[in-house]
């Protein structure tokens, strides 16, 4: 019965989606329900019926999952926890010991270039690839030989992996049929979980007549009506345009923080991590680079590459001249201090200077200081309402970005004009070159 669905689906679906949904279907198809306890609190006013029968894992695994234990635990304790996660598939390293724990109700955001293995992570939580070694932990329990239908995780792909043959509703009560949940619970989990993603009105239509955010909240809903501990979403608003994504965005983060679940999201898009996480986990060729707030990833690079991959930047190579409060580099150009050195400077070694576009201001006159300026050519000027972005030129031929608050700086800034570019010490950033693998340049 499966087996023909999936290929009547197939019709109509790519191999990508064909493989989403088929693990889709295994994890559906056997996802013990849940009980009551398991709801988020904020779901629990619902309509929902209680079910008159225990449930498949009520009976079968009474100290598991499903058991209800996972939600007793102490709030302390993370729900969720990776160690030492390795992955490989045959020369290639996807995963090369990644250590990460959510807290409950987190909203984690893992951002990386592709082929970091942000996908593979989603993936090893989810219970659809073993690791080679290492522990998965959800509520303090190990589930690292737990088949995905065991585990208390869901799981929204990117390109959605809807069933096109059925309805809304029949999209998002699938799972809840496989697993003989009563038609009357069923119908009043559909209804709760269409309302939770605004689409109450639009039940029975089929997915080939909903627009691509519309087709991206059924699938949310179809996750959502299982009541997962955690939800997974791998690049959910990939396949979206600018306009619906920035909705979806602040769409997603309010339903999370009003149900309270936790999210592990992965996203390729720096601006949807930083701006919707509370924590971010920054991903590199299978390692974890850096994690923290996002704020202080951004303001507080922990690597060369960070600063390069997570929001724009201006680089400036020189030779270390004085370590003390402040870093002092030589450049072409002049002399540079910054305040936030990184790993291990020397006096005589060759560093890269990270500046935001944001920290330069342009003048007309020279600045004072001694350090910290230069004489550039602008070559291009953006106005952005609030901010004129410009494209300078050193005589040297070093690109530099800077991005000047209308309301601070000059108030008018020509393409052709010379200028002064100067910044202060404090937001300078300063890394060693020696760093082989902190040096190379983030793929763009
Ligand atoms: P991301 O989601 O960050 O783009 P993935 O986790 O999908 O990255 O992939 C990490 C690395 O593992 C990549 O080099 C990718 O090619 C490889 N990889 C992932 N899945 C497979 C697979 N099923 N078979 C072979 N290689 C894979
Ligand atoms: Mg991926």
């Amino acid at each position: 019965m499966l087996a023909l669905r999936v290929r009547l689906a197939a019709v109509t679906m790519n191999c990508q989606q064909l493989t989403m949904l088929s693990e889709l279907a295994a994890i559906e198809l056997k996802t013990p329900s849940l009980p009551e306890e398991s709801f988020p609190p904020a779901e629990r006013s619902g309509t929902r019926m209680a079910s008159a029968e225990p449930s498949e894992s009520q009976i079968r695994s009474p100290a598991g999952i499903a058991a209800g234990t996972v939600h007793e635990a102490e709030p302390s304790e993370p729900i969720l926890r990776l160690t030492g996660i390795r992955k490989h598939y045959g020369d290639v390293v996807a995963l090369d010991g990644v250590d990460l724990s959510l807290a409950r109700g987190e909203f984690l955001a893992i951002l990386g270039p592709s082929g970091s293995g942000k996908t593979t992570t989603l993936r090893i939580v989810g219970g659809f690839v073993a690791p080679d070694s290492g522990r998965i932990e959800l509520s303090g329990r190990d589930v690292t030989a737990l088949r995905a239908n065991r585990r208390d995780v869901n799981t929204v792909f990117q390109s959605y992996a809807l069933f096109p043959h059925m309805t809304v509703r029949d999209n998002v009560g699938y799972g809840l049929k496989v697993k003989r949940v009563s038609r009357a619970e069923r119908n009043a989990r559909i209804s709760e979980a269409l309302a939770l993603v605004q689409l109450s009105h639009a039940g029975d239509r089929r997915p080939g007549e909903l627009s691509g955010g519309m087709q991206q909240r059924v699938a949310l809903a179809r996750a959502l009506v299982n009541r997962p501990s955690v939800l997974l979403l791998d690049e959910p608003l990939g396949a979206l345009d600018r306009k619906l994504r920035d909705e979806m965005q602040l769409e997603l983060r309010e339903m999370q923080s009003q149900l309270g679940m936790t999210f592990m999201y992965v996203t390729h898009d720096q601006e949807e991590a930083l701006g919707m996480s509370d924590r971010l986990v920054v991903m590199r060729e299978g390692r974890i680079e850096q994690s923290g707030l996002p704020a202080a990833v951004y303001d507080n690079p922990a690597t060369l590459w960070v600063a390069g991959f997570v929001g724009a930047s201006n680089r400036l190579t020189g030779t270390v001249r004085e370590l003390g409060e402040l870093v002092r580099m030589e450049c072409d150009f002049g002399s540079i201090v910054g305040a936030k050195p990184h790993g291990e400077l020397r006096v005589g070694e060759r560093a890269t200077a990270v500046l935001r576009p944001e920290h330069v201001a342009i003048t007309d006159e020279r600045p004072a200081s001694e350090h910290n300026s230069v004489r550039v050519q602008i070559q291009e000027v953006l106005n952005v309402g609030s901010q004129l972005r410009c494209v300078a030129f050193t005589p040297g031929g070093l690109k530099l970005s800077v991005w000047q608050s209308r309301i601070d700086g000059r108030t008018s800034v020509h393409s052709g004009e010379e200028a002064w570019l100067s910044w202060s010490p404090e937001p300078v950033h300063v890394y060693p070159d020696r760093d082989e693998r902190a040096s190379q340049s983030p793929p763009s």
